[in-house]
């Protein structure tokens, strides 16, 4: 329970002509112009003091989508995390925030004051800027009598540079119940830049028994249904240090909202698609009140803009993708088949005509050295079940086959350097070789792919075996495993170097982690070299 006054907040709230009722009044009737509102201190409870019998950053706190000059802040209050509300009264609360030059927070370069409205869960997201390029900085927020935990990140380098070195690590596939967060506990002690989280940050699943870890009874449907399981996966201590060890690129995949969906189709065809719809803007909101991310992406409705891009001086440029939000519906329910005309069908789409055109004029204009999609489903053309005949998944890329076939096309004919594809999605490490048609192995290797594992989804894999077979039949793919883990990136104008890391066993805490593999991609080379 909170121990500040209530009557006082509520007061505040109705008191006609007081700063704290404009901005509850802004904020309900004008959603999209949050972000310029929280951005400064509008009223709140002004400067009495909350006195919080609960640390009200039980959530913890995290940056993202750094700049050469910024980056953003992200917290919110919730000293209840798991009841709705999080345990505040539905009132504005003003949180103070500062950046520091050094871990004691001595020397403080910027601070300021933004407030955390009801309406988005009091969540905070701070565009800090006039930060120095390529370096680090300190953070915390403050809340009444209560101070965060510290969190470090960093800015990027300017555009027209070019760094020797950068490291990062990307993630996915998260879910809480069938495995810890070891993965992370790994990441935090490893020398990085950056982390990418490519989807699968939540599962929207109910309760299912066996597992190490429990969600709630129900599946997510409603707005503080989700906004429940982004708290509860934030509990965890581990995901939390990962936060706060450098700044997070996020994007989503299918289980942020539902398995499968497809733009305003989901893969239950008896939910018509105004449901689905309407489930996709409870999701969505939930997941900026709970992301680093800057105002751009603050949801209308079921629509929020995710794909961005960002660039580690001339090294690598990012272009962070969503392919679940635009995408036409999958061919032959999903299920794995022959690739079809159908599949070939020009008019079916996985980026929508905005987001490939965005995404292909990024391309061309890009002066990086590596160019990187930072996406969810596979690309390679992999045949998982040779035996039976032709099995390519319909959710990822080769059931797209239009669009991936003009994509790397577009990468082949337009040049674009080092090609490098980032993938999460199927709980499965993969180095994979990318070619227009991948099974044309006398033609030109265009792009190399490197599919992450999951975190925990899946849980500690019963039968690994052996995958001869599989990549005898799937010349694209040169590394294949399904244990849990993440993936490490070393990055030079060279080399681009990925390993691929293992935890033992997710279900057991403190379980040892290893590297399994390791591979090279020279620049102007295209193709792995094991390492
Ligand atoms: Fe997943
Ligand atoms: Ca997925």
């Amino acid at each position: 329970m909170i121990s500040f006054d209530l009557d006082l907040l509520h007061k505040l709230a109705r008191e006609e002509g007081s700063a704290s009722r404009r901005t509850f009044l802004a904020y309900a009737s004008a959603l999209s112009s949050l972000p310029v509102l929280a951005r400064q201190a509008q009223g709140g409870t002004g400067t009495r003091t909350l006195s919080f019998s609960k640390d009200p950053f039980s959530l913890g706190v995290a940056s993202g989508d750094p700049t050469s000059s910024g980056v953003v802040l992200w917290t919110r209050l919730a000293p209840d995390p798991l009841v709705p509300g999080g345990g505040l009264p539905p009132t504005a609360i003003d949180v103070s925030w500062e950046v520091a030059e050094d871990e004691a927070m001595a020397k403080v370069v910027r601070r300021g004051q933004a407030v955390a409205p009801p309406q988005l869960a009091h969540s905070v997201h701070v565009e800090v800027e006039g930060l120095e390029p390529d370096r680090w900085y300190w953070y915390r927020f403050r809340a009444g009598d209560a101070e965060s935990r510290k969190g470090r990140t960093r800015t990027l380098p300017r555009p027209a540079d070019q760094p020797d070195q950068l490291r990062f690590a990307f993630a996915s596939c998260q879910h809480y119940e069938t495995g810890l967060y070891t993965a992370y506990d790994h990441m935090v002690k490893q020398e990085l830049d950056l982390i990418f989280h490519l989807g699968d940050y939540i599962y929207e699943g109910g309760k299912k028994p066996g597992n190490v870890r429990e969600h709630p009874e129900a599946e997510t449907e409603s707005l503080e249904d989700y906004r429940t399981r982004y708290a509860l996966y934030k509990s965890d201590p581990m995901l939390q240090a990962a936060h706060t060890h450098c700044p997070w690129f996020v994007t989503w995949d299918d289980h942020e909202v539902a398995n499968n969906y497809a733009g305003s189709v989901a893969s239950n065809k008896k939910v018509d698609a105004l449901s689905l719809l309407a489930r996709r803007a409870n999701a969505y909101q939930a997941y900026y009140e709970s992301m680093p991310l800057r105002g751009r992406s603050v949801p209308t409705g079921p629509d929020m803009r995710l794909y961005r891009k960002a660039s580690f001086g001339r090294l690598a440029e990012f272009l962070v993708l969503d392919t679940r939000q635009y995408r036409s519906d999958q061919v032959n329910n999903e299920k794995p088949g022959p690739l079809t005309d159908e599949a070939f069908d020009p008019n079916r789409t996985m980026l929508g005509l905005r987001q490939k055109g965005w995404m292909e004029s990024s391309l061309l204009r890009s002066n990086a050295t590596w160019n990187v999609l930072a996406q969810q489903v596979m690309m390679a053309m992999v045949n998982r079940r040779f035996d039976k005949g032709e099995f390519y998944s319909m959710d990822q890329w080769p059931g797209y086959a239009a669009e991936r076939r003009n994509l790397v096309k577009f990468l082949e004919e337009r040049r674009v350097p080092n090609p490098v594809i980032l993938t999460g999605d199927i709980h499965s490490h993969w180095a994979n070789e990318v070619r227009v048609d991948d099974r044309k192995t006398d033609t030109p290797i265009v792009a190399t792919e490197f599919v992450g594992t999951s975190i925990s989804s899946g849980g500690k894999p019963k039968n690994t075996g052996s995958h001869s077979e599989l990549l005898a039949h799937n010349p694209c793919v040169r590394f294949h495993s399904i244990e849990r883990g993440y993936v490490q990136c070393t990055v030079s104008p060279k080399a681009w170097q990925s390993r691929f890391i293992e935890v033992e066993d997710v279900t057991r805490p403190g379980s040892a982690v290893e590297t399994r593999a390791s591979f090279v991609v020279e620049a102007g080379r295209p193709g792995l070299q094991q390492a």
